[in-house]
């Protein structure tokens, strides 16, 4: 508990409690001295490492002995606050490091110690590793989405505020990694029907959805516009591109199966018949590609880092897809 003022450094006289500006604050009726209360300045970091887990050090002493909290101590008057900060991951928990930003400045008033300002620095881990020093027991790195409860309702809002920080970059990081599947060749039809249910571009595909017959009468007037050789062959050509378009979408969703594609192969094969040029239709399958493309630019608004990465990475699941599409047409021409 924090320590009462009983007598006037100054003059040794008693110090009473009066009503000025507001407040209550210790008064010396002898020398007329008012004592203000400022906070004090405490600096701690969040240091969290590649594998997106933070830094946690051990409490060895009350208050909160025995709980976890972030690397953190009091800033003594001749130092920078972010000076403290790094020398307290130092101390306590064997880290060395550079501050990045401030992630957050709060001010508590807390039993033990009074006012408080509690500043929070990210640090990059430059050297060093977990060792509790100082009055820290244990020191090591936790997931950052599983943490055990925290010693300072200070540092969950610091480490929620960081991890608000990086929500979105998190997020377009772990879709992205699933994009370029190990070994996916366009002649295996599968895709990883699983992983398909949980990329950040889902979103998206109900706009596909609803929007078909919009998409299909888009890349019908492109097609005759831009390749008048295959106007007359229109008819099969739209049954053609309406499948190519339903198979997309069950593939995004999750929702196809390997069959899906290998009828492509028949496409293919029924458009040699009818003395269709492969260049043609392989030009009428880029427009395909780029009627979606088109239309979900025009429909969303790009007002975000987030909102342009699930933009593109739609778009480069659909050329996968188109890949495995053009291949089994082609396919289907090659054969005699
Ligand atoms: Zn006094």
């Amino acid at each position: 508990m924090r320590k009462q003022r009983i007598y006037c450094p100054y003059c040794g006289n008693p110090v009473i409690q009066r009503h000025m500006e507001r407040k209550i604050r210790d008064f010396c009726m002898e020398c007329s001295h008012v004592f203000y209360e400022n906070p004090l300045p405490v600096a701690s970091c969040i240091v969290v490492n590649e594998d997106r887990q933070l830094l946690l050090v051990q409490r060895g002493k009350d208050p909160y002995k025995g709980m976890w909290c972030l690397p953190i101590g009091f800033a003594e008057a001749d130092e920078e606050v972010k000076d403290a900060a790094l020398r307290e991951l130092k101390e306590e928990a064997g880290i060395e490091g550079e501050v990045v930003r401030l992630v957050d400045v709060d001010t508590v008033d807390n039993y033990y110690y009074g006012s408080l300002a509690i500043v929070t620095y990210e640090v990059r881990h430059t050297g060093g590793s977990p060792a509790p020093g100082d009055d820290a027991i244990a020191a090591r790195f936790f997931p950052i989405d599983s943490l055990p409860p925290l010693a300072w309702s200070s540092n969950d809002k610091a480490v929620k505020i960081y991890t608000d920080f990086y929500r979105d970059t998190w997020a377009m990081i772990d879709s992205y990694r699933k994009l370029f599947p190990e070994g996916q060749a366009v002649e295996e039809v599968s895709t990883d029907l699983e992983e398909q249910k949980t990329f950040l571009s889902n979103i998206l595909v109900k706009i596909i959805e609803v929007s078909a017959d919009e998409i299909m009468g888009e890349w019908s007037r492109e097609v005759k516009s831009r390749i008048p050789v295959l106007s007359p062959h229109m008819d099969t050509l739209s049954g053609v591109n309406r499948q190519v378009l339903q198979s997309i979408r069950s593939s995004l969703q999750g929702k196809g199966n390997a069959g899906d594609f290998l009828k492509f192969r028949d496409a293919g094969r029924e458009l040699k018949h009818l003395n269709i040029g492969f260049p043609e239709v392989f030009n009428a399958m880029a427009l395909s590609r780029k009627s979606i493309w088109v239309y979900l630019i025009r429909k969303k608004i790009l007002s975000s880092p987030l909102e342009i990465y699930i933009t593109l990475e739609l778009n480069n699941r659909i050329i996968f897809l188109y890949d495995k599409i053009i291949y089994q047409i082609s396919s289907g021409y090659a054969e005699r």
